[in-house]
């Protein structure tokens, strides 16, 4: 088996018995905590009672009708501090495990064939949606089951957004994500990839040529970088480039280049996590993971923190990186850091990292990833000036409909809340489809 077929598929989810066992725990709650707690309006406390009942096909609605995302919300979400962090039964043992039921429950709709959404009655108005990211299909799938032909524009080769290009396959397969992009499709949704809105008013000359209202979603695809006096011409990649080699054809090429070499991410967040795991599945010798804060600070979850100190990454706490080390050829060949102490917090309440003076050293690594955030890509307000964005190129939306400053033009998902979660880019969809119903009744 090589490295690379560790990447190919995600671990099995919940089978029959083991959902229906994990549902009998649940206490049925009158008033169910769970239910409030999802940004998405799930109702687990519906659909986990349903499958008590053995009502199947009314707990995959329960999913299915609220969020056509229910799968990926239900392998991705961080739960345990979402509707799991409500749950009655926490009190008992532990919390019912309400995502890998919503899970298996969204496997069993796939496995069953079932035809959930009835025909509507068609409109004329066209919508167009650009990016077919979580906010993007979110978006469509509302708006096609309400029988509007939407049109969503996706840049990239194949739709999906991070699902497909950014999270790892081992934690999200491409089968799964098919599937979910089906149920996307038979609801008439049509998808153009390759097809970058840019230019000049790109955006609104949507609007002008036949579309009554536009979504954009187009999420982040810029990377925050290091910005180091030099840069080497081989072995340093963005946490963007490097996800999305792993998931566009390139993983053989990026395996042979970090097995059994020295790998460091640079970044504390879930995305500096995907890399450091990734490395390590690649079969790298060693993986460093470098943060400036300490262990309390990072904002990665902490159980995904914990698995990778299993999986045998080494962190380098308390070490900011300064630049790269490179070769006549201008390979990269280490990360030079110093060393750096706690201070006074500073304007996000985290205790600022000071730099101490004269602990220059370098790590022999031969790639790092730089994980230390994503932003919207430098072009993106071009092709929608008149839609007010902030000192960071974020959308300014109204947050309970999407609405933008452009008439007829409305947005979601990261690029108006920064990086957030699949979930609340689905909520964004959401709430942005049913304004656009009431801005074209207008
Ligand atoms: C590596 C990584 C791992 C993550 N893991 C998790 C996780 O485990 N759980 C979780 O809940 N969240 C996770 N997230 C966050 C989550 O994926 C995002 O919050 C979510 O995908 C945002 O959805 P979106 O629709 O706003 O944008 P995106 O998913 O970014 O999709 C935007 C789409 O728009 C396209 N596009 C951009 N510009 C244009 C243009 N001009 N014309 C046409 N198309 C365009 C892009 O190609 C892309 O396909 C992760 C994020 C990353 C980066
Ligand atoms: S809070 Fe927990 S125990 Fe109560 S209904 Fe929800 S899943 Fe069941």
């Amino acid at each position: 088996m090589s490295y690379a077929d560790n990447f190919k598929k995600m671990k099995p989810g919940l089978d029959f018995g083991q959902a229906v066992a994990e549902a009998d725990r649940c206490l049925l709650c009158h008033e169910p905590p769970c239910s409030t707690a999802c940004p998405a309006n799930t109702q687990p406390g519906t659909f986990i009672r349903k499958l008590r009942m053995k009502n199947i096909t009314g707990a995959i609605r329960t999913i299915k009708e609220n969020n056509i995302l229910g799968g990926a919300c239900g392998v991705l979400c961080p739960t345990a501090r979402l509707c799991e962090k409500e749950c009655s039964a926490t009190g008992i043992g532990r919390p019912i495990e309400i995502g890998k039921i919503q899970r298996f429950l969204v496997e069993q709709s796939w496995e069953r064939n079932l035809n959930l959404f009835d025909t509507p009655n068609p409109r004329n108005e066209k919508i167009a949606v650009v990016g077919s990211g979580p906010g993007g299909l979110s978006c469509a799938a509302e708006l096609a089951k309400k029988g509007f032909p939407v049109t969503v524009f996706e840049a990239r080769p194949e739709p999906g957004g991070v699902l497909r290009y950014g999270v790892v396959s081992y934690r999200f397969d491409l089968d799964f994500l098919e599937k979910e992009l089906g149920d996307v499709k038979s609801l008439g949704v049509e998808f153009k990839c390759n097809t970058r809105i840019e230019g000049d008013r790109g955006a609104e000359k949507l609007l002008e040529n036949g579309y009554s209202a536009v979504f954009l979603a187009p999420g982040l695809w810029g990377a925050m970088r290091l910005a180091p006096e030099k840069e080497p011409s081989e072995g340093l990649f963005t946490s963007v480039e490097y996800l999305a080699a792993l998931r566009d054809g390139r993983l053989e090429e990026i395996a042979s280049q970090v097995e059994g070499k020295t790998v460091a991410v640079i970044g504390g967040g879930s995305v500096a996590m995907d890399c450091i795991e990734s490395a390590a599945k690649l079969g790298a010798e060693d993986v460093y993971l470098v943060y400036r804060r300490s262990w309390m600070q990072m904002p990665a979850e902490e159980d995904e923190r914990i698995e990778s100190l299993e999986a045998g990454v080494h962190y380098l706490l308390l070490n900011q990186p300064t630049g790269y080390r490179t070769d006549e050829k201008n390979r990269l060949t280490g990360l030079k850091m110093v060393r750096t102490r706690l201070g006074e917090s500073d304007d996000s309440g985290r205790r600022r990292p000071e730099v101490i003076p004269e602990s220059e050293w370098t790590l022999d690594a031969v790639m790092v990833i730089e994980a230390i955030g994503n932003r919207a890509e430098s072009d993106s307000s071009r092709w929608y000036p008149n839609v007010d964005v902030d000192d960071k190129l974020l959308i300014k939306a109204d947050p309970e409909t999407g609405t933008t400053s452009t008439p007829g033009i409305f947005a979601g998902g990261d690029i108006v809340r920064g990086p957030a979660l699949v979930v609340n880019a689905v909520q964004d969809g959401k709430l942005a489809a049913k304004a656009i119903q009431e801005y074209l009744k207008e």
